[in-house]
């Protein structure tokens, strides 16, 4: 049996930050994943010598003093990345048809290229950067300041898609045909917004993304491997292959039990999964049934269907900016089935492989997903699910790719090889149930109920990660400090941060 101060389930952004932290002060920290790789959604994986990364497209709040590079700092990423800025006139692209918008980066540029194109919207756009403002100032983590009183929660009970719609819904572009609430969110799927989508959580990712938007050159593998090397260089562990089945209480020290038969005892253990798989591996007696009760009825965000695409070379441009591509302008509407009118809407990025690059190497084609199109292949795992099921993937794929054509009608023909994944891949990588692109969605509605905090009723035992706060980098960046905050002490663990 193996012995430590802190075991961590899980090797994602979140497991992996914690045990940066924790190692850093003195714990002795082990690890554990269990896939052949760390990362979680930081990934990457190599098909045909090309590097295809799996949840992690472009970051927030990287610019110099802002907030992922001032917590990155403290971990030592910040410096040791290759970072690619974003387009600063237009990082992201939202299109209807032929109409076509840029959301472009810092306050003034973002009003003044929008400005134009939709009569009489500078006041609402200001009136947007200011509730941005003000939303974020309300957020003391987002200014790595200790949370004291509860300003943001008013922000949390609201909703997002009333906030855009009242916004911005009154307001068309200069052909009368695209409401501007539908630009201002027209890249909700990096929350997977939703009617239950609370307001905090869309304007604390869109104030990061307009503030400095950037790719990871190289893939987003990269922060992986520098923070499994500091958690190593510190004297901890970070153990693969392991998939842990079995967590149980130990007189006060948790032991925790892999695939494979070997145990892991510790005084602290952080999970960084999902809770409802936390929570399966525990006995009955060692969780209130309420508790349970609550977790498992908790509903996720929706799931995806991936294109990875290896290009020809020198046929397809390096696009530096996202493209996120809509049928119709109504874009809070739920994932529909895949007989019906899917997909409604696609998101195109090109990875950057290197600074300066002309041609893209690979491009990365998302959607929505419905995970109820799956479920026949529930029971199967990566590479047994039969022909169907590949006849499936196949069909949506050129369904897909069809959509995205009539946008850019140059990328079919530049493909050398594509890679399908679908909520079943995710599922089955990451362990997330449903394959949901996010964890758990938080509502607006009931945020008590949908929020799970890292400290629970278990002593010395803590949940981390997208499900405990925002999703993404940078809000999974900070969960990962609350969590250490609740063992440390948030008040000198973030006056350390702070001082880089
Ligand atoms: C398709 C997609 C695109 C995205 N794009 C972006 C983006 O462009 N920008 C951005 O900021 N965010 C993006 N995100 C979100 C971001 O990637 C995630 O929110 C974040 O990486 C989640 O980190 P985590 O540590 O909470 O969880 P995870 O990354 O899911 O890590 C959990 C880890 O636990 C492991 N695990 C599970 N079960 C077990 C077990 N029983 N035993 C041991 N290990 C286990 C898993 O294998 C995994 O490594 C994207 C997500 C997806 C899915």
């Amino acid at each position: 049996m193996k012995k430590f101060d802190v075991t961590i389930i899980g090797s994602g952004l979140s497991g992996l930050v914690c045990g940066n932290i924790l190692s850093k002060e003195g714990f002795n920290v082990c690890v554990i994943e269990k896939h052949h790789t760390p990362g979680g959604n930081l990934q990457s994986f190599i098909r045909h010598g090309h590097s295809f990364d799996t949840g992690v497209h472009y970051i927030g709040s990287m610019g110099e003093g802002q907030t992922l590079n001032r917590y990155w700092k403290y971990l030592g990423i910040t410096g040791n990345l290759s970072l690619q800025p974003l387009d600063a006139d237009g990082f992201d692209h939202i299109r209807f048809g032929d109409d076509e918008f840029p959301i472009a980066q810092h306050p003034y540029g973002f009003i003044d290229r929008l400005s134009p194109l939709f009569p009489g919207s500078r006041s609402v756009l200001e009136a947007y950067i200011k509730d941005l403002q003000i939303i974020t100032e309300a957020s003391p983590l987002y200014h790595l300041q200790v949370p004291e009183d509860n300003h943001e929660q008013r922000y949390r009970t609201a909703g997002a898609m009333d906030w855009y719609r009242t916004l911005g819904g009154n307001v068309f572009s200069r052909n009368g045909r695209i409401p501007l609430s539908a630009v201002l969110a027209g890249n909700n799927y990096l929350y997977a917004g939703s009617e239950a989508t609370p307001q905090h959580t869309a304007a604390i990712i869109n104030h990061s993304f307009l503030s400095g938007a950037y790719r990871i050159v190289g893939g987003s593998s990269g922060i992986a491997q520098l923070l499994t090397n500091n958690i190593r260089t510190s004297g901890g562990m970070v153990l693969t292959h392991k998939e842990i089945v079995s967590i149980r209480d130990m007189n006060q020290k948790f032991l925790v039990e892999s695939h494979d038969g070997e145990l892991f005892l510790s005084n602290l253990l952080i999970s960084s999964i999902h809770p409802q798989k936390t929570l399966q591996m525990m006995p009955e007696n060692m969780v209130r049934s309420s508790f349970r009760k609550r977790i498992n009825s908790l509903v996720n965000t929706s799931a995806s269907f991936i294109l990875h695409l290896g290009l020809k070379p020198e046929k397809f441009p390096y696009l530096n900016r996202n493209y996120y591509m809509h049928n119709s302008t109504d874009v809070w509407r739920n994932p529909p089935a895949r007989d019906t009118d899917w997909p409604e809407m696609a998101l195109l990025s090109t990875p950057c492989q290197r600074a300066g690059q002309i041609f893209a190497e690979t491009a990365t084609v998302l959607t929505y997903s419905n995970y109820n199109d799956y479920l026949p292949w529930e029971r199967t795992s990566v590479g047994k699910r039969g022909g169907e099921y590949l006849e499936m993937k196949q069909s949506g794929a050129g369904k897909l790719l069809a959509f995205v054509a009539r946008y850019f009608p140059d990328l079919p023909g530049a493909i050398s090889h594509m890679e399908i994944s679908t909520p079943l891949t995710y599922r089955d990588y990451t362990g997330i149930p449903e394959g949901s692109l996010y964890g758990i969605r938080k509502d607006y509605r009931d945020p008590l109920m949908t929020t799970l905090l890292p400290k629970t009723k278990i002593p010395n035992f803590y949940f981390t990660g997208q499900n405990t706060n925002i999703h993404g980098v940078l809000g999974v960046t900070i969960a990962a400090v609350m969590t250490c905050g609740e063992i440390l002490g948030i008040e000198s663990l973030l006056k350390k941060i702070r001082n880089g």
